[in-house]
């Protein structure tokens, strides 16, 4: 497989010429056709195997298709992550290539200013990378709201054990998880890599 294959538009292959990546990884062979297809999956992948650009180059497509469809307020797409260091590295990557249409990715996670995690989330984010309990934190107190999400995504998921999924990629996935996780997703197509 080569990027052609993806059929992304040229303003996000501008954006991963800039980086410099020659062709696709195993997972993201695989995983990226599948969730442009609009299916849940269970992705099994490596750290340093291109995980994060799998679900964050789909993710974007499917913002630009909801952004027509579904004006309003509140981001399209999550990813729920289980660190402070995770949540910046992966909100760093949807800027990155994010720049292909403009869109705006906030972090929120313990330990960074509740204040103006909120702030940024007001301003307005088609993304939000979070860790589980802050952003529940930030619905709480009505900093933001989900009901336009349509895109969710638990990277590391095996680390956030009790939570739903649509999306799922992990390190090292446990059988536990991957029956929650069956009982939670629509049919899911599993990759692993
Ligand atoms: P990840 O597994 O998402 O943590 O990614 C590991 C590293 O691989 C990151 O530094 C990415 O920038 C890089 N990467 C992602 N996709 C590709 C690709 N197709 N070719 C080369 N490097 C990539």
């Amino acid at each position: 497989t080569s990027f052609a294959h993806f059929n992304f538009d040229e303003q996000l292959m501008h954006q991963i010429r800039k980086s410099e990546y020659t062709q696709p990884t195993p997972i993201q062979c695989q995983g990226v056709p599948i969730a442009l297809s609009g299916r849940d999956m269970i992705g099994i992948a490596k750290t340093g195997s291109g995980k994060t650009a799998a679900f964050i180059w789909p993710m974007l497509v499917h913002i630009m298709d909801q952004k027509e469809l579904e004006a309003g307020e509140g981001p399209i797409a999550i990813i729920v992550c289980p660190t402070r260091e995770l949540c910046q590295q992966i909100h760093a990557e949807c800027k990155r290539f994010g720049k292909a249409y403009s869109l705006r990715s906030v972090a929120v996670y313990g330990g960074g200013s509740m204040w103006e995690q909120a702030k940024a989330l007001q301003e307005g984010a088609e993304i939000v990378v979070c860790t589980p309990g802050r952003l529940i934190d930030h619905v709480k107190k009505k900093a933001t709201s989900l009901q336009r999400v349509s895109y969710l995504v638990f990277d590391e998921a095996d680390r956030m054990f009790d939570m739903g999924f649509a999306l799922l990629f992990s390190a090292t996935f446990r059988k536990k998880i991957e029956r929650l996780a069956r009982d939670i997703l629509v049919d899911p197509i599993r990759v692993v890599q």
